[in-house]
């Protein structure tokens, strides 16, 4: 099997992800979206802020315009991890055609640790050096011994198909990856948590980049929406409803008011006469002082009016 390509991303001791092609990228999202909204955009930051939109809203089919193709090697268990997400396209490498490399993974020192007290998915806690020896060891002296009798067989003519039956998980396959973009993000969502197995997490950070080079946009609304946007369950809403205080709730729809009239002055700037009368449009309620007062303070963010605007509707059903 392969040593690293040059242009590959490096993971655990012997793998790889090579980005091989892509097709697309946030401009193809757009161009597919224009088809459903109409006539398109035409500026970047206007790009930028309808693929927000689409993230936002999980119109996801614009974001299944872009492909990807990776040349990956990882060990055979996290092979059988990536498996599960059966919207991509994979072509192996056959141990029924071509015969087993002596490739093993064998783990780090810092990466062996002892099995999680609390999540039973999970490793935590120091191990000590000599048990880390003893790990290592073994996995070195498993992979050799099996490998030593696959090639055994091997040797006396035993069919490859069955003969690599006597091989570890912790042996080295290689793989093509074909995924859209909507269904690649969301291997990375799962994948680059920190709730995955720390050896898949490698490969699917390594396949981020990608995502990040390639469509930029869309990566930051992924993350913005998807990874570290909150969702309430029914059960904590009505949490929230029961137990945050009114003026809290207004407090917030008071700034939400004033960084609406902030964007919309931002995107097409007013007079200055003007803008008090833009704040009460938007709901705004503070005096013409107080409003002074606060808006000359330099303090307020601009944002993107739909989002604040949606913002302000979740802060309202809260009351
Ligand atoms: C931290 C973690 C722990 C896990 N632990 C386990 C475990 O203990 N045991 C285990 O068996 N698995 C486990 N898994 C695997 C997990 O259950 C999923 O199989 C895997 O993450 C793939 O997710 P997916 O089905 O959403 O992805 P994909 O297969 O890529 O599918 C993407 C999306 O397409 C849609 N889709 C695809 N196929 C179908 C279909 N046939 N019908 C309807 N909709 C479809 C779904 O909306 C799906 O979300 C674990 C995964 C993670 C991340």
């Amino acid at each position: 099997m392969l040593e690293a390509p040059d242009n590959a991303i490096k993971c655990l001791d012997k793998g790889f992800v090579r980005l091989v092609d892509s097709m697309g990228g946030d401009d193809a999202i757009v161009q597919a979206a224009r088809v459903s909204y109409g006539k398109g955009t035409s500026k970047v930051s206007q790009d930028r802020g309808l693929i927000r939109y689409l993230m936002r809203h999980r119109h996801t089919t614009p974001f299944e315009m872009v492909e990807f193709k990776f040349h990956c090697k990882m060990p055979i268990f996290v092979a059988r991890q990536w498996v599960r997400h059966r919207t991509a396209n994979i072509n192996e490498y056959s141990l029924r055609y071509s015969e087993a490399r002596d490739d093993f993974y064998i783990p780090k020192s810092e990466h062996i640790q002892f099995q999680s007290a609390l999540n039973k998915q999970g490793r935590m806690g120091e191990v000590s050096k000599e048990l880390k020896e003893k790990v290592q060891n073994y996995f070195q002296e498993i992979s050799d011994r099996s490998f030593q009798i696959y090639s055994e067989l091997n040797q006396a003519g035993v069919a490859r198909e069955l003969a690599r039956a006597v091989l570890p998980v912790n042996l080295y396959t290689e793989w093509y990856w074909k995924n859209d973009l909507h269904n690649l993000l969301h291997f990375v969502g799962l994948r680059s948590d920190s709730h995955a197995q720390y050896e898949i997490r490698v490969f699917s950070d390594a396949m981020a980049e990608s995502i990040k080079s390639v469509a930029p946009f869309a990566w930051e609304a992924y993350q913005d929406y998807a990874v570290k946007g909150l969702r309430f369950s029914r059960i904590e809403q009505s949490l929230l409803e029961q137990n945050l205080p009114d003026r809290v709730v207004d407090d917030l729809i008071g700034d939400v008011d004033y960084q609406i009239t902030a964007t919309l002055h931002h995107n097409k700037p007013r007079e200055d006469g003007d803008l008090f009368p833009l704040y009460q449009k938007q709901g705004g309620d503070d005096t013409l002082d107080d409003f002074k007062l606060k808006w000359d303070s330099g303090e307020i963010k601009t944002g993107n009016v739909r989002e604040l605007r949606e913002f302000k509707e979740k802060l309202t059903s809260l009351k």
